[in-house]
Parts: structure tokens; sequence; C-alpha cells
């Protein structure tokens, strides 16, 4: 047997959630062709994994990648963390299919400037992402509030039966030519008008297309249960399963109901297919928004088209400077984006050790000073979360980093370390892994990385110039799926 690669003698997580054990792995022609202790055989590269731990490549359900994984296909915010998926289009928010006919709206401009949208039907979009070969598979939901925009001449209300008309026909569409789900982002004010009945209306044509629907939800804050009744109705009545985005208890005043939230979503999970995602982090980040203004806690701003020499300064100083209030300096630098130190420690914790819970990043790419979770999340999740907090015992903290996520989106053929299933692996070092990246320098690589694979190729060494790009898009449903036979089928003739 001539394999392209042997990792020999590694611990091996194979992300079930089930025992670690001693094994070497063989790749061939993109797969985990064997796995056996003292694999027979010759390779073509050989690892000495001895000492190292060997996992699924992380699957990070919930990204702003959309336009990076094209114009930054190197990914190396994702790849140095040992992810090998990203699931784009999240928060109602995606690069497609979109037409702007002037700058994109608020949160649609976390994601680029208007030029960048260049992708008016989805297909353009799968297009796009095969040519530029990014470092990271790409699966994609599609955004309420990107779509909202296509149709609605205004957005602070509900879409009239003729608009939503045209949003279903585009939600079709872009189901038919691969896309996994439908994300909403109904905090923000350009989603926030739309009724649930619009919503509803979305998810029915979601169902018939056998997607999965994600969703930020209407608000974090006190009226949180509420909300998360919202979206168990709306995913129920369109059949389709749910996950709640970045589940979180945001404001002070929310502090100490996260067990509340959770016992609310295992209720649920009774009576119908419920997640949630969440990032390792006690402080959230997007856009400024108005109505996240507060005494309470520290807001960080991050960058300002406004007043750009205020980033990198918090909020209250930046008010005292000016000699104004909270809401009044906020207007003043708005668009802009921040960093909110909203959560409780516990809080974060009690959500992670869920066992429906998923990680994912939240990372927004495109700002000038990120949020730390942007470089540090899933290093975070097992030094930080498994090795020296104790939370995770680590086989669970892989599991919710690749095989549950795997299961959740159907993502066919990844997420586990098993026979078959495409080669997307990280070695790492369980010792010495750690997210080095903080709130005040955020744009730092996670040590403890030492190798990461996606679909066979070599795609990471701490050091070193990103050898391999090996991404696939990710269509949904592919079941016995080679999706490079697809990939060939549509664009390759
Ligand atoms: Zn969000």
């Amino acid at each position: 047997m001539v394999f392209d690669t042997v990792i020999r003698g590694a611990q091996v997580i194979d992300g079930s959630g089930g025992p670690i054990y001693t094994a070497d792995v063989g790749i061939l022609n993109g797969r985990i062709h064997d796995i056996a202790i003292n694999l027979k055989g010759v390779a073509h590269e050989v690892i000495n994994a001895a000492g190292l731990h060997l996992a699924p490549g992380f699957i990070d359900v919930h990204t702003h990648d959309d336009i990076n994984v094209i114009d930054a296909a190197s990914m190396p915010t994702k790849i140095s963390q040992g992810v090998t998926t990203v699931i784009v289009g999240n928060c109602g928010i995606s690069a497609s299919p979109v037409h702007l006919t002037c700058a994109p709206p608020d949160p649609l401009n976390l994601l680029g400037q208007q030029h960048d949208f260049c992708y008016p039907k989805f297909s353009d979009y799968v297009a796009a992402v095969i040519r530029a070969q990014p470092s990271v598979n790409v699966g994609a939901l599609v955004g309420h509030t990107a779509i909202r925009n296509n149709h609605m001449s205004e957005l602070e209300r509900s879409a009239t039966a003729q608009e939503l008309a045209a949003m279903c026909a585009d939600l079709r569409q872009a189901m038919d030519d691969g896309a996994l789900g439908l994300s909403s982002g109904l905090a923000y004010a350009n989603a926030k008008q739309s009724s649930s009945e619009e919503v509803q209306a979305m998810t029915a044509e979601l169902g018939r297309a056998g997607g999965i629907y994600t969703t930020h939800l209407r608000t974090e804050f006190d009226g949180i249960l509420e909300a998360m009744d919202e979206a168990f109705i709306t995913s129920k009545q369109g059949k389709v399963p749910l996950v709640i985005s970045h589940l979180k208890c945001a404001g002070k005043g929310n502090w100490n109901r996260s067990e509340q939230l959770l016992n609310a979503l295992e209720l649920a999970a009774k009576k119908q297919t419920v997640g949630c995602d969440c990032y390792p982090y006690a402080a959230s980040s997007s856009t400024l928004d108005l109505a996240q203004v507060t005494n309470d806690t520290d807001i960080f701003i991050t960058w300002s088209e406004a007043e750009p020499d205020q980033a990198g300064r918090y909020l209250h100083e930046i008010a005292q400077h000016w000699q104004c209030d909270l809401i009044a300096a906020a207007k003043r630098l708005q668009p802009a984006g921040a960093v909110y130190y909203c959560m409780a420690e516990q809080d974060v914790a009690n959500i992670l050790r869920y066992p429906r819970t998923m990680i994912g990043s939240d990372g927004l790419p495109n700002d000038p000073h990120p949020h730390p979770r942007l470089w540090g999340t899933f290093p975070r999740v097992i030094g930080h979360y498994s090795r020296d907090t104790g939370l995770l015992p680590l086989p669970e903290a892989v599991h919710k980093m690749s095989g549950l996520s795997a299961k959740q989106f159907q993502l066919n053929g990844r997420g586990e370390i098993k026979i078959g299933n495409w080669a997307d692996l990280v070695l790492f070092d369980y010792q010495n892994i750690r997210d080095l990246a903080t709130f005040t320098n955020p744009k730092q690589v996670a040590s403890g990385i030492e190798y990461v694979w996606v679909n066979g190729v070599l795609s990471y060494r701490p050091g070193q110039a990103t050898p391999g790009r090996a991404g696939q898009f990710l269509f949904r449903q592919s079941p016995t799926t080679d999706t490079l036979l697809l990939k060939e089928k549509l664009y390759e003739h």
C-alpha cells in the first residue's frame, strides 16, 4: 500500500465524543483510507505524531467570511486555528444573492463595501469561491436581510405579499443552487420590523428545500425567552432544523439566566430539532447599535467611518472628550463597529458546556481591530476551557467543533476521523495549544497548532506560508458526495 500521507502514533480524538486512542492514520486521494495501530505500507510523507493529538479539522459554524474566502483565500485567520470548514452567511447577511445600488445597509456592511457585492445569484457566488480555491471548505447560508434588501425599497417595515413572493423566489433559487439554508438577524434595525409571518413564509420555503435555519434572535437582552419562542415556532412551522446563533445572556439585567435559556432549549428539543452556537468569550462584537448603548458595561469602538480617529477607544472616554452623553457620541460615530463587554463568565461557561452547543467564532474579518474570537476561538476552547479550567473534557470540546457541527449542518463525510471520510485533520500539541489574540492585541496566531490538512492536502504548518489551498464548496446534502465531481459537472465544461 502506498499512501499519500501517514500520520504515525497520534492520540486520535475522532470527533464523535468517544474516548481518545493511539493509532496511525493513512491518507489517500483526499480521504482517510485506513486507521490502525502500526499501519502497514509506505507513504510519500510520514508525520511522526508521537505526543500530539489528531482531531477532525474544526468546523466554524458561525462566520462572516463570505467575501474573504474569495478575496483573501489563504484564510490565515482560520487555517491557523485548525479550522478546515467555514459556514458563511450568518446573522441575516450574506454575499449572495445580492444586488446593490448603493452602500450596503447595516449590518451587511460588516461583510464588505458595495463593490464587493458582485454575486446577484447564489450560483455566481459558488463559481467565485470555486475559482478562488480557498484554503478551507465553504458552506453557505443565505441571509434574510440580504434578500429583503434586494426587493424592498425601505427595510424598516414588513415585506408586502409581492415583495415576499420575490424574496421566496430568491431563496428557492439559492437552495436549488446548493445553499445550506437561511439565516436571519432579527435584532438589527433592518430586519427588526419584519413580522414573524414574513420570516415564517421564508422558513416554509426553506422547509420545502430541506435547509437549515439559523437565527440571531430578535433580542438577546431581557426579552430573550420570547425571542427564543418565536424562533421555535418559526422553525417548527417551516419544519426546519433550528440553530440559535451565538446564544448569550446579554446585558447586566439579564445575567445568570443561562440555565433558564438552556432549559427552554431542552424542552423545545423534545419536539423539534434545535441547537445553538457560541463563542468562548464574555464580550460580543458587531456594528455599533444604539439600542445596545448602556452605562452598565464597557463598549469599545473598533472602527468608525464618521470619526476614524476615535477607533480603539472606549465609548465613555469619547463621550467625556466630546462632553456629551453616550448616545450622542454613538450617533456621531456611526457607522461604526464595537465590542460590548455584555456577558457574565458563568453564563458563557454554562452555554459552552451544554451538549447541543457547537462552537462558532462569529469572527469579523474586515474589522481593523477585531474581537479576538477571529484568531483565537478554537485553540481557546481547547487550551482555556478544556485543559486550563477543566470545563470540557477534551473529546467533548472537539465534538462541539467537529462531529456535532457536521451532523447539524449535514456535512456528509466530514467532522469525524473515520475510514472513508474526507481527510480534514488538525494535529496539535495539547500542552501548548493556546489562543494568543487578546482584546488589546487581537491579530495574533494561536500557538500549538502543528499541522492542518484540508481534503488530504497539507495546508498549515506554524511559521510557514500555507502550502496548499484545497478547500471545496460544500453543496447542501450531497449524500454520496463527491463535491469535486459536482464541481466538474457544473463549472468546468
Ligand atoms: Zn449575529
